[in-house]
């Protein structure tokens, strides 16, 4: 039986379930909520809601959008040779941070691992191999974080799409192996983006 209170419990276990949160931390947050104002709260759980209603994924790209397109895959003065293909929404933020790379993206949202059983079609892949129908695409940059996870996954796309004769490319390992493109700051990022190899 829990030592709280049952809707205090309830929001410590929910809380529990985000990623990187431990008991010890949900119990904090839990607490740290309820010292807030009502109205705070209220924005905070609103913010949750709104945010889970009016987002989806961009039906070109895969990126977290309110529209569709996303402003990205909209906004005509990118350069639209260039697909840049990332494993998670946050990675494309990552990129964008950067400040210089004017391509496309592409967000798999997962990568391929076959240890935890996805495979190619459990990620947003289809509509990449359709995206590349657009003759004006010249190019495919695999920004696949570098873990095991993501260098099978740009080895995978990599095979599959070379024989349409479209030029793939890979970032270049200024990033830490096993690191996460989100946590690469920007010149490691963008010196990954100039070095990068055709495969
Ligand atoms: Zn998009």
């Amino acid at each position: 039986m829990s030592q709280y209170a049952k809707p205090l419990a309830n929001l410590i276990r929910e809380l529990s379930k985000l990623p990187g949160i431990g008991g010890k931390t949900a119990q904090r947050l839990a607490f740290h909520i309820m010292s807030m104002s009502e109205k705070d709260a209220g924005a905070l759980s609103e913010a949750i809601v709104k945010a889970k209603k009016e987002l989806h994924y961009c039906s070109i790209c895969g990126n977290l959008t309110d529209r569709d397109p996303c402003s990205i895959c909209e906004d005509q003065k990118r350069d639209r040779s260039r697909i840049c293909v990332v494993e998670q929404v946050r990675d494309l933020v990552a990129m964008e941070r950067m400040k210089e790379y004017k391509g496309m993206y592409h967000v798999l949202n997962g990568a391929i691992s076959p240890m935890d059983g996805i495979g190619p079609e459990d990620i947003n892949l289809k509509q990449l191999i359709l995206r590349l129908q657009d003759p004006e695409v010249e190019e495919v940059i695999l920004a696949t974080n570098s873990t095991i996870e993501g260098e099978a996954t740009a080895m995978y796309i990599a095979r599959l799409i070379k024989p349409a004769g479209i030029r793939v490319s890979r970032i270049a390992h200024g990033i830490p192996v096993g690191g996460d493109l989100e946590y690469a700051d920007e010149v490691t990022l963008s010196k990954a983006m100039e070095g990068r190899v055709e495969l």
